[in-house]
């Protein structure tokens, strides 16, 4: 299963096939991460579903060097991570985890995407996604 309804392609038995899920709007053009039942732009019914770009440029990021609270699924004990926002070329912004070495963490680095299944996830397994340098 995906880590949220709507927002990865199916099927995902092929982690190499799929990309995150976007809705443009018929009438504005605008694009939403995910399934929107209306344009939060104009209103408009059913923006429809697309598959987004896999690559993209990271816009800005942190690193997030405390565990988050709440139910964390991350590595125990904790490691710091990049977390980014990622711009695609349809015009949003994703925010997604960054993995490479921090150090190497640059506005404006071309980015690609990536799904893996989330370790320790037990059947369903959750397919989950993060952004890597582009090769
Ligand atoms: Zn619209």
């Amino acid at each position: 299963m995906a880590i949220r309804e709507d927002l990865l392609t199916q099927p995902l038995n092929d982690l190499r096939q799929i990309s995150l899920v976007g809705s443009t709007c018929s009438k504005c053009g605008e694009t939403f991460l995910g399934r929107a039942l209306v344009c939060a732009n104009c209103g408009t019914a059913e923006p429809k579903p697309r598959a987004l770009s896999k690559r993209g440029i990271l816009w800005t990021y942190t690193v997030v060097r405390h565990k988050p609270p709440g139910d964390y699924k991350g590595p125990d004990p904790f490691i710091p991570f990049g977390l980014g926002l990622v711009e695609v070329p349809e015009g949003l912004r994703v925010l997604a985890p960054i993995v490479c070495d921090q150090s190497e963490l640059r506005i404006g680095m071309p980015l690609e995407f990536r799904a893996f299944v989330r370790p320790g996830s037990h059947s369903p397994e959750v397919v989950s996604f993060e952004f890597v340098p582009a090769k």
